[in-house]
């Protein structure tokens, strides 16, 4: 009898009992190969000695001081030096405790500041579907995950959700990826314009969609007639990093790639590496000067702000990834990891897409691969998969609701940065093994 409130109440999970690098022990001394870093969290593994030895001695200094009353050195340094790595302009740091506060935190700083500017009438988030920005309100309402939202929708703030940028389903056949990232950029624009655009307040997006939609990289281009368009309206560009950001694409920000600079971008997950539940918004100077030239403070806050064991853990997880030139390591060994995938897995029928960047991959199933026809979500597919590569040893991050919020199934991996060659061939080796395995099912019609 469990007394914790679990996330499936039919089901305990194994009990996690220790790690170190790519492999997870559970209490029944089974071995898990963490493909996924949880949710795309553990970039440097798990038991990595120089966050944990940061973590040790700030406990040992100070484990809390509450930001109302002191700042401290570690969040300083930390604040310091993701500025020193962020994008141009981008000088203040917000320090939270995960992805979904980060998204809440950008979302009204982004409204306080038309508010101080002399703009309230803009009340209007504009966001895209299919995409996650978290499970508290203000991020559940502008995320376009309909399964997600729809028991909650009553409480929602309004919210416009245009088209993602899924090559795989959404670029026509007789269409450029430029001209498709151009009509993607019109769409939004006509959103606004249809809002009217002194109303609206920003334009969110994952700049490389995640958890919900299987990996999606935009199309060279998409994210400059973005930035285009949102300047022409005054609208502020709020990019969410906290999944694709933190070199997890190769670069520390996703954006770097896409020669975009947002109003404000969030970070969370692998921020912290999962040493210690952190995230944070970087904001451009004119945001955080209007505020200073107007009210004088952001009119929120947490407990937990710039917590300084997270700060510390934070910090380290940075200075590892520069040290060791971790951000080179997933640019080159990304390349050999989709082509690892390619090969175990592209010749199936069963596999539509083979999609990512970095390390950071989606795998999209499909019941028919000319057609794309996702699989019936009855079956399940998503849920089983994550539970055969349990089975088999193997940590993936499986979702379903790919195509439109109910139908399609991807797996999504996310393997630490400090992964060995021969660790990403087991972890292809293995999915395409688990994948077969429910694909052989007796209910699961053959692909084709
Ligand atoms: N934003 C994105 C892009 C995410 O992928 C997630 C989590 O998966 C969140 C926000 C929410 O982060 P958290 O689960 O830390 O609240």
């Amino acid at each position: 009898m469990t007394h914790v409130f679990h996330r499936h109440l039919h089901q305990t999970p194994p009990v996690a009992v220790s790690a170190q690098g790519l492999h997870i022990r559970d209490a029944a001394g089974r071995s898990y190969l963490d493909a996924s870093g949880g949710a795309a969290v553990s970039s440097l593994g798990h038991g990595h000695p120089d966050v944990i030895a940061a973590m040790h001695a700030q406990v040992d200094a100070l484990a809390y001081a509450h930001t109302s009353f002191f700042t401290t050195e570690v969040a300083e340094q930390l604040a310091d030096e993701l500025v020193r790595t962020a994008p141009a302009g981008m000088e203040h740091v917000y320090l939270v405790s995960g992805g979904s506060e980060a998204v809440e935190a950008a979302l009204k700083m982004a409204r306080q500041y038309f508010v101080e500017i002399g703009q309230p009438q803009r009340t209007h988030f504009i966001a895209r579907r299919q995409s996650y920005h978290g499970n508290t309100l203000g991020a559940l309402a502008v995320g376009g995950n309909e399964w997600r939202r729809a028991p909650f929708a009553p409480l929602l703030v309004p919210a416009t959700h245009v088209a993602p940028c899924y090559p795989y389903r959404e670029q026509r056949a007789d269409e450029t990826p430029a001209a498709y990232g151009q009509r993607l950029a019109d769409e939004l624009e006509a959103a606004i314009v249809a809002q009217g655009p002194e109303r609206v307040i920003a334009f969110v997006a994952e700049t490389v969609g995640g958890a919900t939609a299987g990996v999606l990289t935009p199309v060279p281009g998409y994210f400059k007639a973005v930035r285009e368009v949102c300047d022409r309206h005054g609208v502020l560009l709020i990019l969410d990093e906290v999944m694709c950001g933190m070199g997890r694409t190769g670069t520390l920000y996703a954006c770097e790639q896409e020669q975009v600079v947002p109003d404000l971008v969030t970070i969370a997950k692998g921020l912290g590496g999962g040493y210690q539940p952190v995230g944070a918004v970087l904001a451009q100077r004119r945001i955080v000067e209007a505020m200073s030239g107007g009210s004088g403070f952001f009119q929120h806050g947490h407990t937990y702000l710039g917590h300084p064991v997270a700060c510390a853990a934070a910090l380290a997880v940075q200075r590892v990834i520069h040290r060791d030139g971790l951000l080179a390591k997933v640019r080159a060994e990304g390349e050999v990891f989709g082509g690892l995938l390619r090969e175990a897995l592209g010749a199936e029928a069963y596999v539509g897409d083979i999609r990512g960047r970095g390390f950071f991959w989606g795998v999209e199933l499909v019941a028919d691969r000319a057609a794309k026809t996702p699989f019936d979500p009855a079956l399940k597919l998503h849920a089983r998969i994550k539970q055969e590569a349990m089975a088999q040893g193997l940590l993936c991050y499986p979702f379903g609701g790919t195509v439109d919020g109910r139908r399609g199934d991807h797996v999504l991996l996310a393997p630490p940065f400090v992964a060995q060659r021969e660790e990403l061939a087991r972890i292809a080796e293995l999915l395409a093994s688990a994948i077969a395995a429910v694909m052989r099912s007796p209910d699961v019609p053959a692909a084709r």
